[in-house]
This record gives structure tokens, C-alpha cells and sequence, in this order.
């Protein structure tokens, strides 16, 4: 079965994805933590992308993030966003430590971002899903 999102066809979620969604769901960024080596990472997966572990632990993130980069989109990826034109697509790192690729709302375009801009999160949703995206804090 294929969950639909409006106008974009999403692929099923996995258990751990579901889990992930549950909880941004209800305000909480959750990420997941290598039992092994300790790495942490966004998105959710069922092993660590380091040393390839299955073991692991989810956290709570504490919602306070940096930009790394960003990029501005003036022709959209995909037709359901083209009235959003031009908005930012940034890579954020947590203050936890993982990154993820998110936008930053409340902004015209990239206006007043810099590298290290202090982010707080901020859960939307599209469709029924939930979405971790980030406002300058
Ligand atoms: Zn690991």
C-alpha cells in the first residue's frame, strides 16, 4: 500500500520510520544512537550507518539546532511545491549532533541565514505527515 501525502505518493513506512513520525508527531525529534560506536543519525534506519550495527537507542532531540548550508530553489523539485518557490532546502545539525536536510520557515527565501544562524524546531505537517523543519530561534 502506498500512503499518499496530497499530492506526493509516499512508500510505506518502516517500523522505525513509523516510530519517528509518532513522536514528531506528538513535538518530539527523535534520532537514534549507535549502541556500538556511539554515532548518532537522521533519518531513521534500522542499523547504523558507521559501523553497520543493529543495535541502538532512540533520543530525544532538544529541538536547538545550527545551519550548516542551505540552497535556494527558485524552479521546484516537484510540481506539489511549486507555489513555494523560492524557499530554502538547509542542512541543519542538531545540537545532539546529527544533521539532517530540512527547510527553514517563517523566512523569505534564505533570508537571514548564515552558517551556524542558531534554529529552533518546528514540527508542520504535510498532508498527515509530520515534518521537522526549523524557524531562526
Ligand atoms: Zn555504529
Amino acid at each position: 500500500m502506498i500512503g499518499t501525502n496530497s499530492q506526493i505518493d509516499l512508500p510505506e513506512p518502516s517500523p522505525d520510520l513509523t516510530r519517528f513520525r509518532n513522536r514528531l508527531s506528538a513535538g518530539r525529534l527523535s534520532f537514534q544512537r549507535c549502541d556500538e560506536c556511539h554515532d548518532a543519525w537522521l533519518p531513521p534506519r534500522d542499523h547504523c550507518p558507521h559501523c553497520l550495527s543493529p543495535a541502538f537507542t532512540w533520543e530525544d532531540a532538544s529541538g536547538r539546532a545550527r545551519v550548516v548550508s542551505w540552497v535556494v530553489y527558485h524552479r521546484a523539485f516537484h510540481p506539489a511545491f511549486a507555489d513555494r518557490v523560492p524557499y530554502n532546502v538547509t542542512v541543519v545539525e542538531l545540537a545532539e549532533g546529527p544533521r539532517l536536510i530540512s527547510n527553514v520557515v517563517g523566512i523569505s527565501a534564505a533570508d537571514g541565514l548564515a552558517i551556524d544562524t542558531p534554529l529552533a524546531l518546528a514540527v508542520e505537517t504535510e498532508g498527515d505527515v509530520p515534518v521537522a523543519r526549523f524557524r531562526l530561534s
